[in-house]
């Protein structure tokens, strides 16, 4: 499904100083020297395009640091006088849109916690009727794209055309080695309903701390992503908010110095040739494992039949561990990850379990139930 937004591109209202676009400045302005010292800083890098800055910070816990609150765009005015560099901030409430229209700021995003509350969005869409200012809209914090795509809606009919998202991962109950989990199939989704949609990435808020932004980063540029937004302070180790992600600006410059960009159009005719070789050969595997699948899922409802006719349950515990062992031991010999192989036959299993479901209800009456099966 496409989705119906009408947007710029992103030429038409951020140009990279330099490959990638980079949007980069303090989780927070903490004060006045903070914020316009990490602002020249980064501007002598010669590498960012905008500055951003928390003004109004939510936090998960009262009593921690809520923003320094508008004295704050005060410095970033200066700061852009003094730099040049066009400023971002996290805007939540109607308030935040219009005080910060008011002190000049030139890009707003909505954040993490505000895009998973439709009021939310919708009240900064209202403040934003008839304003043409580029907003850049954070991924809700648990895995939703619905919601990611319903925020985004709601700002472009609000219109909005000069419109980005931003990846920042997503919390998930399983702890690992990201802050939020990257979970880079849902921002790939989103390009798939939104091709011309911009997406930037976060590499600060997946990783939660300094040492993984470096492979996040070099991965969304992998990726195609149109740009990055790090967190950068001039002392990041007396940051009062999210100091162990926060880079310093040499640091930062170091980090895209070493990135390795990669071109998404093919330009030489022979790399073209061999690609579209490849591609060939793997268009042919997949038709051939889509026609396998349905020549399995005809013998499974043999078998379903089968079993309905002799009274036999659907789930032998027994058969599914001999497939799942035999399997994953094959696989392993074809150098195929046994994580991959397992997954890949939980998927099959729980397909075959749901055909043979249907067929044992078959004539049972009462409609039929969709269930999602966890392991199945
Ligand atoms: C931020 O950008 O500092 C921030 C609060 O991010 P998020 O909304 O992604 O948590
Ligand atoms: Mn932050």
């Amino acid at each position: 499904m496409k989705l119906d937004l009408k947007i710029q591109p992103l030429s038409s209202w951020i140009t990279a100083k330099k490959e990638p676009l980079l949007i980069a400045g303090p989780c927070s302005a903490e004060t006045e020297e903070q914020l316009v010292a990490t602002a020249h800083l980064l501007a002598n890098t010669g590498r960012v395009t905008a500055l951003r800055a928390g003004i109004w910070k939510p936090r998960t816990r009262p009593g921690e640091f809520e923003g320094i609150g508008s004295i704050g765009l005060e410095w970033l005015k200066r700061a852009k006088a003094e730099t040049g560099l066009p400023t971002a901030v996290e805007v939540a409430t109607g308030k935040h849109v219009e005080e910060a229209l008011k002190a000049g700021v030139d890009i707003f995003w909505v954040g993490a916690r505000s895009t998973v509350n439709p009021f939310t969005v919708q009240e900064i869409a209202d403040a934003l009727q008839g304003v043409d200012i580029p907003v850049m809209v954070k991924n809700p914090v648990n895995p939703d794209l619905s919601l990611w795509i319903g925020a985004l809606e709601r700002i472009n009919r609000a219109g909005i055309t000069k419109l980005a998202a931003i990846h920042r991962g997503f919390s998930s109950f399983e702890k690992t080695a990201f802050r939020n989990e990257p979970m880079w199939d849902l921002a790939i989704n989103l390009k798939t309903h939104a091709p011309e949609l911009p997406i930037i990435c976060d590499p600060s808020h997946i990783s939660g701390n300094r040492e993984l932004i470096p492979y996040v980063s070099q991965k969304a540029m992998d990726l195609d992503m149109q740009g990055l937004m790090i967190e950068s302070h001039i002392d990041p180790s007396v940051a009062w908010t999210d100091a162990k992600q926060q880079l310093t600006p040499a640091a930062l410059s170091d980090l895209i110095d070493r990135l390795t960009l990669r071109k998404p159009e093919v330009v030489n005719n022979e790399v073209k040739d061999k690609l579209a070789d490849l591609r060939s050969n793997i268009d042919k595997i997949d038709d051939l494992v889509i026609q396998k699948m349905a020549e399995r899922m005809k013998i499974v409802e043999q078998i379903g039949n089968y079993k309905k006719d002799n009274g036999i349950t659907i789930l032998q515990v027994n058969r599914w561990d001999e497939i799942l062992q035999k399997r994953t031991d094959y696989a392993k010999a074809l150098n195929l990850s046994p994580e991959f192989t397992e997954k890949l036959l939980e998927l099959i299993h729980s397909e075959s379990i749901r055909k043979q479901t249907e067929i044992m209800n078959q004539g049972q009456g009462g409609a039929p139930v969709q269930e999602k099966l966890t392991h199945a």
